[in-house]
């Protein structure tokens, strides 16, 4: 049977090792690296998720700015807070929680975020550092996911990775992640015809597609590594986007959904706060970018 890779422990660890060296950075430029946090509107999943950031930030030792704004805010109302976070010298990251009402150019938004400030790295400039192999910042739950597939395999250059789905937030900078880590990389979605073969070849699997149990244990190479990053609510609970018991009997390793990922989107996003503060101020950031 698979290992499990315990995410939560992953974070744990990457999250202490953050506010242990957020001290240095205070003493050298007497201040706390700053997270503001941008929420529109009243969506209940959004709201948990902006809390557990802020508190997570503060037990960092950092400083958590939340803006709550009400669900008829404009798209003028946002572009000029986000114009003022990115004026503000105290704040070194700016994250604006998704999805934005209708009425807001979400894109418009996102465009105006300074990318030096964007440690979500959804900007397209930050999008495009990445695949150039520029610093950046890179999304926080692909991040997470290459420091967990690290801890099991150390290196992981000339390994066969597929990763299901494509979108901007996942799947797309995970496939740039592997590439950078010499990975053969395929990225499998919507359209793809065979998927259980393509995942039958890979040494890696990433699934990041929003479909309860899609991937089946006799699609999985024995011996393969499993981040599973889908979260989906069914009436037995939170699920991801494989079959785990299924898929515990064949992979190597492989995430727990929850307690997997997740965790380690959170501690990325103290991790990209942390970079960014430290650039901004000229000072060297302490090595966070494993989990180990
Ligand atoms: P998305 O809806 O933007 O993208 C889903 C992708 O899946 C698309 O590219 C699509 O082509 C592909 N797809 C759809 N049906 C498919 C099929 N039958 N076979 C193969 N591919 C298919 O979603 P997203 O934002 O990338 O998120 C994906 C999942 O990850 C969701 O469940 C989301 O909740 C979860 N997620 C988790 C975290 C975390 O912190 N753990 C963060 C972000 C997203």
């Amino acid at each position: 049977t698979a290992t499990i890779i315990d995410g939560k422990a992953h974070a744990a660890s990457l999250r202490a090792a953050i506010a242990g060296h957020v001290p240095a950075f205070r003493a050298a430029t007497g201040r706390a690296p700053g997270l503001a946090v941008v929420l529109v509107g009243e969506d209940p999943a959004s709201a948990v998720y902006v809390r557990s950031k802020g508190r997570a930030t503060r037990e960092a030792g950092m400083e958590s700015v939340e803006h709550r704004l009400p669900a008829d805010t404009d798209t003028a109302t946002l572009l000029a807070l986000v114009a003022d976070l990115n004026a503000d010298p105290a704040i070194d990251g700016i994250l604006v929680q998704l999805p934005l009402p209708r009425q807001v150019d979400a894109q418009a938004v996102l465009l105006a975020i300074d990318p030096d400030k964007d440690v979500d790295g959804f900007h397209p400039v930050n999008a495009g550092r990445l695949a150039t192999g520029m610093p950046g910042f890179v999304p926080c739950t692909p991040l997470g996911c290459v420091m967990l597939l690290k801890s099991v395999h150390g290196s992981l250059s000339g390994l066969d990775a597929v990763v299901i789905g494509r979108s901007n937030i996942v799947g797309k900078p995970m496939a740039q992640l592997l590439i950078a880590e010499s990975c053969t990389v395929t990225v499998a979605h919507s359209r793809t015809r065979d998927l259980p073969a393509r995942i039958r070849a890979a040494d890696i699997v990433v699934a990041a597609v929003g479909i309860p149990a899609l991937v089946k244990g006799d699609w999985i190479k024995p011996g393969a590594t499993v981040i599973d990053v889908g979260i989906n609510r069914t009436e037995t609970g939170l699920v991801g986007d494989v079959d785990f018991a299924e898929a515990m009997a064949v992979a190597g390793a492989i995430t727990p959904v929850p307690g997997g990922v997740g965790p380690m989107t959170i501690a990325c996003l103290l991790r990209n706060t942390y970079v960014s503060a430290c650039r901004r101020e000229g000072v060297a950031a302490a090595p966070v970018d494993t989990a180990s």
